[in-house]
């Protein structure tokens, strides 16, 4: 194989959470071949180094059964979302896809997370995200700033609350492109809500 790209596979947004199907699985194990290395993220992606050349064949024949494919690395990750066992309309299964279609595969400063709870038990951890979402009757409410890792781990903060359905997608990107724009280097985006300040990121969400 000459030239490799990792690329991260994600099953579509669903109720019941990430599921592959096992024709999927077949898929994904015939177009990568049989020496790909396949990784399974913690960000429910998982990442499978192909050749530069064949990736748009590759990207195409995963799309048509199904599977989303985005940039591996420095990029927001596909939505991480809960498995929406409340039901479709309670805990918002048509925003979310929305919401991750807007989101997912944005190249950014370092790698981005952003969760997604369809109710306050928060099962997909939003707190621990870069980004969280979680959904509260029938409004939103974004946190910011989690950090899982390392040895000074935080929770995300409240940022907005009670934000309606026709926001929520312009708030989550604003933030992103803020971020994009106001980043020093590879700042990650838990110290760049400290830097910039809660107060200055609610004006930014609208
Ligand atoms: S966050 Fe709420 S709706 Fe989503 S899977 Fe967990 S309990 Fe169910």
């Amino acid at each position: 194989m000459g030239e490799t790209l990792k690329i991260a596979i994600s099953p579509s947004i669903q109720l019941g959470g990430s599921l592959f199907t096992p024709d999927q699985l077949v898929k994904i194990g015939s177009v990568v071949g049989a020496d790909a290395k396949i990784e399974m993220t913690s960000f429910k992606q998982l990442y499978a180094a192909v050749s530069a050349e064949e990736l748009e064949a590759i990207k195409d024949e995963l799309e048509r059964n199904g599977l989303e494919v985005y940039p591996a690395g420095f990029a927001t990750k596909s939505l991480i979302a809960c498995n929406f066992c409340k039901g479709a309309d309670i805990a918002g299964l048509e925003t979310a896809k929305s919401l991750n279609q807007a989101i997912a595969g944005i190249e950014t400063p370092t790698p981005l997370k952003i969760g997604y709870a369809g109710c306050a038990l928060g099962t997909s951890e939003p707190l621990i995200k870069d980004i969280g979402v979680v959904k509260m009757r029938e409004r939103f409410d974004i946190y910011v700033g989690g950090e899982p890792k390392g040895l000074k781990t935080a929770f995300a903060q409240l940022l907005v609350s009670g934000v309606t359905e026709d926001r929520l997608v312009p708030a989550i990107t604003a933030i992103i492109d803020y971020y994009k724009e106001h980043a020093n280097g590879k700042e990650k985006f838990s110290k760049f809500v400290e830097r910039v300040s809660l107060e200055q990121l609610q004006q930014i969400a609208g």
